[in-house]
């Protein structure tokens, strides 16, 4: 256990890739797991992270699934319109975005606010494709939320006004 935890980086002898998810090796003595698709990506021990090296993009794991670490809020709103957009074709409709709060900073200006004026009284409340959204802070499990980007909140039902509309605009 001692030996190999010395040869491998910290995520083992192979990995999926994060881009293909195909099953890749490790180069032993290195931090280093190469695809032959995508090219190499990094383990930082320090910040348990995984760097594709050509794109610069990050990742977090848990379980065998990676997490996208985003810079930008494009990034982030992408993922969130993409995951609707599946939940969607699932026969579902989602009713609250909770997004991990360490993008709290990133994403609040680019959120929609109720207009003060109409008096509705959720003028604080933000929102997110048509959608309440929340930030992590109440999770019981703060270890999970360092590496997920968000949740969504779901409920089963044809979404008669769902507003998706919002997502083309
Ligand atoms: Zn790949």
């Amino acid at each position: 256990m001692m030996n190999s935890g010395l040869q491998y980086p910290i995520f083992g002898p192979e990995i999926p890739c994060p881009h293909c998810r195909q099953q890749i090796p490790a180069l032993t003595l290195t931090d280093t797991y190469l695809c032959p698709r995508h090219g190499a990506f990094e383990a930082n021990p320090e910040t348990g992270e995984l760097i594709h090296l050509q794109s610069g993009r990050h990742w977090r794991r848990w379980g065998e699934q990676w997490y996208r670490q985003h810079t930008h809020p494009d990034g982030i709103r992408f993922e969130i319109h993409e995951a609707l957009d599946k939940l969607y074709t699932q026969g579902y409709r989602a009713t609250k975005v909770i997004i991990a709060k360490r993008y709290k900073d990133l994403v609040s200006a680019y959120l929609e606010r109720s207009t003060p004026w109409r008096g509705n009284g959720d003028a604080q409340n933000p929102r997110l494709y048509g959608l309440p959204v929340e930030f992590s802070s109440d999770s019981p499990d703060q270890s999970y939320w360092e590496v997920i980007n968000f949740d969504l909140e779901k409920e089963p039902g044809v979404p008669v006004r769902y507003p998706y509309y919002r997502l083309f605009e």
